[in-house]
């Protein structure tokens, strides 16, 4: 998959790009990414990229012609094929697992980074094929957004994690919250890690790790537990986990 950013504060970018699994993605050729200095396509000599709202009120709105003009320099003219042009708003539609899944299907991402009061409207109606909201908060610009947005997508492209398996079992992948994970020693400070984990026995553990998950998804997001779904072994699961409760009360 081929990213490209385009921000005002590419400097953002190296520490975050420069880590982890976006390194790694990136030196074993499944994503490669280029980030663009929005000023780099601006005509004056001193390189505006904002100016006054018009109808007056505070503050500074980016211009729409940097980002048309970094767009159409960086992928031509014309839109490439299954590429998709986002800008990162906080009026955009939520960013979830499903909506990283969908993007990480495309060939080509084009992020686009806003500013100070934000993006000129244009941009967003006529240049970006979609609006992206990490969550309800104002944040100063895009480029934090745009960070998470790379992130969650690059992890689930194929070749990126070395366990595969791992991305799959991760919250949301199925709109259920992952299962508490535990690691070395088996008991610390006198919490014991749940027994089952050690027995070797693998169907248990598959068993408790499902369980698990539905408690926490039922417990801490049940918004999820209704969109999700449930094999007859999960509503079998889900009964048990009612009754135990009921039980402690
Ligand atoms: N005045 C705008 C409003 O009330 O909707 C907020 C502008 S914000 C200070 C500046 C830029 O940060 C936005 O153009 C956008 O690129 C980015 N941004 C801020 N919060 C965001 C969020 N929750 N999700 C995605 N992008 C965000």
């Amino acid at each position: 998959m081929r990213i490209d950013v385009i921000t005002t504060f590419p400097e953002m970018f190296a520490p975050v790009l420069g880590s982890s699994i976006l390194k790694r993605a990136q030196e074993k050729g499944v994503a490669e990414i280029r980030v663009h200095d929005l000023r780099d396509y601006t005509a004056d000599r001193h390189r505006t990229t904002d100016d006054a709202p018009f109808g007056g009120g505070g503050g500074m709105v980016m211009k729409p012609e940097p980002f048309f003009e970094a767009v159409e320099a960086i992928r031509g003219g014309k839109p490439t094929e299954n590429e998709e042009i986002v800008l990162l708003c906080p009026q955009g539609e939520p960013f979830r697992q499903s909506l990283a899944r969908e993007l990480s299907a495309r060939r080509r991402l084009i992020l686009l980074c806003g500013h100070y009061e934000g993006v000129d409207e244009r941009v967003r109606e006529h240049l970006a094929t979609r609006a992206v909201s990490i969550g309800d908060y104002v944040l100063t610009g895009g480029e934090l957004p745009a960070m998470v947005v790379i992130d969650a997508v690059v992890r689930l492209l194929p070749g990126a994690l070395g366990d595969e398996q791992g991305a799959a079992s991760d919250s949301f992948s199925d709109n259920l919250l992952e299962y508490p994970q535990y690691t070395r020693p088996a008991e610390f400070r006198g919490w014991p890690v749940p027994e089952v984990l050690l027995s070797g026995d693998h169907a248990r553990i598959r068993r408790w790790r499902r369980k698990e998950s539905l408690r926490r998804t039922r417990r801490l997001r049940p918004d999820l537990l209704a969109a999700a779904e449930l094999s007859d072994e999960d509503r079998e699961l889900l009964e048990e986990i009612e009754q135990e409760e009921h039980r402690a009360e």
